[in-house]
């Protein structure tokens, strides 16, 4: 079912990706990372080299490729620099839930805007008291005449100064659980939005992530996603079988990236009269590193194929998220340990990656969310 192969248009796109990675990324992450400046000129360059929301139908001004051609450039965007990744990817994520649920009207205004004007867009769903936990988010929408009122905080929203437009979860029936969520699209310069401070995040740290605060936000109930409420849930939930191949994608891009430079580190080091990787203890780190970085990636591309074939990926997402994420943890610390104490150096990019790997663990469900939809799928039946 999964082709070991990339066709021709993805090998062509993972050369310009990684090229792209190579001139445009490469050079400017260290300094991104040290000053927090958000990358927006390179998103955009990105964007314009039809690096970004490929998986925009044709119908609606975009590429209309696959989630395999989407995660072998993230790979390549991810090995470039993780906080770029993230960066450049939260309008995939937010729009994710208007491919899969929103009314044809709704594809045409939005996803236009993405594809034909380089709109950037934020995924709104964790709140202060919600995160793993999303059906207990408390931010409702309140029906009035042909208008919704929204009111709520959203957390950690990745990209959200930089903005058009939001996809919101809110409440529209705050007894019904989960049955009660529908989401919207607001804009960002929408009366009665406001944004909080960028947080100060311990790695990626050139990611924007801050507060979204929605005051008495009126939106016209032609911005409820789907045309009808309590359609929310599944919406949300289905981006995520989207764009958790993505994700791992970006792990598995961080942890070639922190094996590369290892393996390189261990050819230039010498101890005790030998190279690194000639002590057997340090060339068998080296060799479960690069089976971690191996096995992502055939995770990570199953995942994307049954996504692409119209089959049900939910439980192999997960599979692919949880381990990459892990992986990408456990390699870039082993990175930092080849390196020695050169590696606990921001003069050398292993601490970076080391950093910035954490959150792979932590967003877009955890890895502990991970293992929950795993363990509800496998259960499945029984
Ligand atoms: C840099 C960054 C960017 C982000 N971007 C976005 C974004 O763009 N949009 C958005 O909506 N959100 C975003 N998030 C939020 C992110 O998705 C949440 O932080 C994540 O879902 C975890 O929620 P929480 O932080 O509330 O932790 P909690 O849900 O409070 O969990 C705390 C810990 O307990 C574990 N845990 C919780 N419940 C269980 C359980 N039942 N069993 C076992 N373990 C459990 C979790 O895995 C975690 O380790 C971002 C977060 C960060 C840090």
């Amino acid at each position: 079912m999964v082709a070991l192969d990339l066709d021709e248009m993805q090998q062509m796109l993972q050369e310009l990706a990684h090229q792209f990675a190579l001139d445009e990324i490469r050079p400017n992450a260290e300094y991104w990372d040290k000053e927090s400046e958000y990358p927006l000129q390179a998103i955009k360059a990105a964007d314009e080299l039809g690096l970004l929301n490929l998986h925009i139908p044709e119908a609606y001004g975009g590429a209309g490729l696959g989630s395999m051609e989407e995660v072998v450039v993230t790979e390549e965007l991810a090995w470039g620099d993780p906080g770029f990744a993230t960066a450049a990817y939260a309008t995939s994520l937010a729009i994710a839930p208007i491919i899969t649920g929103g009314t044809e009207e709704q594809k045409q205004k939005w996803l236009r805007k993405v594809a034909e004007e380089g709109a950037l867009a934020s995924y709104c769903v964790t709140e202060p008291q919600a995160g793993s936990d999303v059906a207990s988010i408390t931010t409702t929408a309140v029906k009035d005449g042909d208008e919704y009122i929204i009111n709520g905080e959203k957390m950690f929203i990745t990209g959200a100064g930089y903005a058009d437009f939001f996809f919101v979860l809110t409440k529209t029936d705050l007894n019904a659980g989960y049955r009660g969520m529908s989401g919207f699209v607001v804009e960002s310069n929408a009366e009665g939005v406001s944004l909080g401070k960028k947080e100060s995040n311990m790695g990626q740290r050139c990611s924007d992530t801050r507060s979204v605060i929605f005051n008495n936000v009126r939106v016209p109930a032609s911005q409820l996603i789907g045309g009808s409420e309590s359609g929310g849930w599944m919406n949300a939930m289905n981006a995520f079988d989207m764009s958790r191949p993505n994700i791992a994608a970006q792990a598995t891009g961080l942890a070639r990236a922190a094996f590369e430079h290892a393996l390189q580190y261990s050819d230039e080091r010498e101890t005790f009269g030998q190279k690194l990787h000639q002590h057997q203890a340090i060339q068998f780190m080296l060799a479960d590193m690069k089976t971690k970085v191996e096995a992502s990636r055939l995770l990570t591309w199953k995942s994307a194929a049954l996504a692409d074939a119209g089959q049900k990926n939910t439980e192999a997402a997960a599979h692919a998220k949880r381990f990459a994420a892990d992986a990408a943890m456990e390699v870039s610390t082993d990175a930092v340990q080849v390196f020695g104490g050169y590696g606990y150096s921001e003069e050398y990019p292993v601490a970076r990656l080391m950093r910035g790997a954490k959150v792979l663990q932590i967003y877009e469900g955890s890895s502990q969310v991970q293992r929950m939809i795993i363990g509800r799928e496998m259960l499945r039946g029984l």
